[in-house]
Parts: structure tokens; C-alpha cells; sequence
């Protein structure tokens, strides 16, 4: 490819923190940018920060009723409003009425997210047409180099017809995953790495919008596979935790054959599958409630176009 992907200027940012309420840098950053907004002003624009779960912020929970980052399906964010709504749900649609919906509906959605896991800073994007946040993505990798976190790229690309997430809502959106950090706790490095990759992504939006080009590039992203459950005994209890050669090891290839569980009787259990793979989310504490022990990914390797901005007709433009 050598064409250019151009896309029109970027004019409303939305920075959600606190999506589930005990992931404490997002809260703490959202909170903090209400209070003041200086950080989150560029010359083209001005970022809104906005508090996904305020009831679940206020209790340090993930959610109240169920997960607000699987509400933003269609068929929720459209379905017959009741009073007898999920709490979430009903804050799905709010967010939705807010920022997803109409002309002026958001351009480009972070979402800031915590994990327990070992996964330094990693980048989730839904929509595998958005080159865009790619551009930013590479952006952040090659502006934000740290020794002590490395700024990986971790694709998700949705086979579903739907998209469950909250960045759903925006034409163009990233979701920040930033780990390891307990559920309820904020952490100095990963608050102050956070606040920077959202910074640098401003600046990103800043160039963009004031007619930078950006040159092609390539990069590896990672792909979900499948989610590896907890081997369970007959009442669904788990039978086995994560190996110790596994634990922290997100992102190092896993091998056919390398210990993945051990059983609490002490026996080993192996990876079973015939490819290289990468697992990600390795012991997420919010993962336990499906069982879930970690995620599988492949690394695919990407050609980016280069990019930039869509020169729009103005008022001023000969209609069509
Ligand atoms: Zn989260």
C-alpha cells in the first residue's frame, strides 16, 4: 500500500476513567481532570474527561450490577428502556446519549483501564479498520520508551457482529490497559505512565489536526485467540492455579509443551496447542468470576498506510 489513509480533524476527545470502578489510575486521572482541565487542552481542541461508573467508583467496585464494558452492544444501547434496567445498562445508554450518538458524537475515545497482570502498558483497539488509532498507537511506542514498562500493542480484533466495549462509542478510539496493579490501588508508575500515554496521545491528535502527515510504518499486534479457562473440579471449583513458570509472563512466547497449571496435588499441566503463542491477562484478578486463567494471542506482523487529514469542504465549499 502506498496511498494515504486520510481521515477528517478530530474535534471531540473523551477521556473515560473509573469504566470499572477499582481500576484506581483511571479514576484518579478522570477525577483529576474535572477538578482541572488544563492538561487536557491542545490548540485544536480540548479533551472532556468523563467518569464511565460514578457508583461504582464511589463503592471501589468493578461494577454494581454487571460489567458497563459489555453494555455497549447495539441491542442493549437500543432495547425498550425499564426502570428494572441494570444500573449499568442504564448508564451504558446515558454514556451512548452523550458521546456515541449523532453529529456531534465523539471522534476519538480513550478508555482507561488497570490490570493485575504483568502486561506493562498495553493498547486495545476494536476495530481492525482503524488506522488512525494505529498511527497513534506507533506514536506512543516510538515517544513513550521505558525501561521498567514496556508500551506494547495488544490488537483485539472483534470477530463478533457486535462490539460489546465502551470505545465502541467513538468513530476512533484506544483503550489503555495498564498493569500490574491491584484492584483498589494506585501506583505511582503506573499513574504517572498513564497520564503521560494519554498526554502523548493528545499531542498525537494535536499534529494530526493541524495537517501533520504521518509516514507508512509496520508494527506487530497481537490478536486474540482464545481464553484458557482454570482446569475445575465436578462443583466448578478451580483445580489448578497458573504454573509458576507462567506467572508475570505475559507476552513471552509460550512454546507446545511449557507448563501453563499446577494442580494443588502437584502435578504439572502442559500447553497442548501445536503454535508458538502469546498469552496476555495471565491471572487478572477480575477474570476469576468466569474462570477465566488467561488469554491467548498470535502476533501478526502489519503494514500501515501512511496518514492524513481529509481536507473537508467548509461553509465555504461548492455543494454537490
Ligand atoms: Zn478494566
Amino acid at each position: 500500500m502506498n496511498s494515504h489513509m486520510a481521515y477528517p480533524a478530530i474535534s471531540r476527545v473523551v477521556v473515560f476513567g473509573g469504566t470499572h470502578g477499582n481500576e484506581m489510575s483511571g479514576v484518579t486521572l478522570a477525577k483529576h481532570w474535572q477538578k482541572d482541565l488544563s492538561e487536557l487542552q491542545r490548540k485544536t481542541f480540548t479533551a472532556e474527561p468523563c467518569l464511565a461508573n460514578p457508583h461504582a467508583v464511589e463503592k471501589c467496585v468493578r461494577y454494581i450490577d454487571q460489567d458497563l464494558n459489555r453494555c455497549f452492544s447495539k441491542e442493549l444501547l437500543c432495547s425498550p428502556v425499564s426502570e428494572s434496567d441494570p444500573y449499568e445498562v442504564k448508564r451504558a445508554r446515558e454514556i451512548y446519549q452523550k458521546y456515541g450518538s449523532g453529529s456531534s458524537s465523539s471522534d476519538f475515545t480513550f478508555d482507561l483501564h488497570n490490570t493485575t497482570s504483568n502486561m506493562g502498558a498495553t493498547l486495545l483497539r476494536c476495530s481492525k479498520d482503524d488506522f488512525l488509532s494505529m498511527h497513534l498507537a506507533n506514536y506512543l511506542q516510538n515517544s513513550t520508551g521505558d525501561q521498567c514498562m514496556p508500551c506494547y500493542n495488544f490488537l483485539i480484533d472483534i470477530q463478533e457482529k457486535d462490539n460489546v466495549y465502551l470505545q465502541n462509542i467513538g468513530k476512533h478510539s484506544l483503550t489503555l490497559e495498564l498493569g500490574p496493579q491491584p484492584q483498589g490501588v494506585v501506583r505511582a508508575d503506573v499513574l504517572s505512565r498513564m497520564r503521560e500515554l494519554v498526554n502523548r496521545g493528545l499531542d498525537f491528535i494535536d499534529l494530526f489536526n493541524q495537517g501533520k502527515e504521518f509516514p507508512s510504518f509496520e508494527m506487530d499486534v497481537y490478536r486474540v485467540l482464545s481464553r484458557v479457562l482454570y482446569p475445575q473440579d465436578s462443583t466448578g471449583d478451580i483445580r489448578a492455579v497458573i504454573h509458576p513458570d507462567l506467572q508475570n509472563k505475559d507476552y513471552v512466547p509460550l512454546k507446545p509443551g511449557d507448563p501453563i497449571f499446577k494442580t494443588f496435588s502437584g502435578e504439572d499441566m502442559f500447553y497442548e496447542g501445536e503454535t508458538i503463542v502469546y498469552p496476555t491477562f495471565i491471572d487478572e484478578a477480575a477474570y476469576y468470576e468466569k474462570k477465566v486463567a488467561f488469554i491467548l494471542t498470535e502476533k501478526i506482523h502489519c503494514n500501515v498506510p501512511a496518514l492524513k487529514l481529509e481536507h473537508q469542504a467548509g461553509h465555504l465549499g461548492t455543494p454537490k
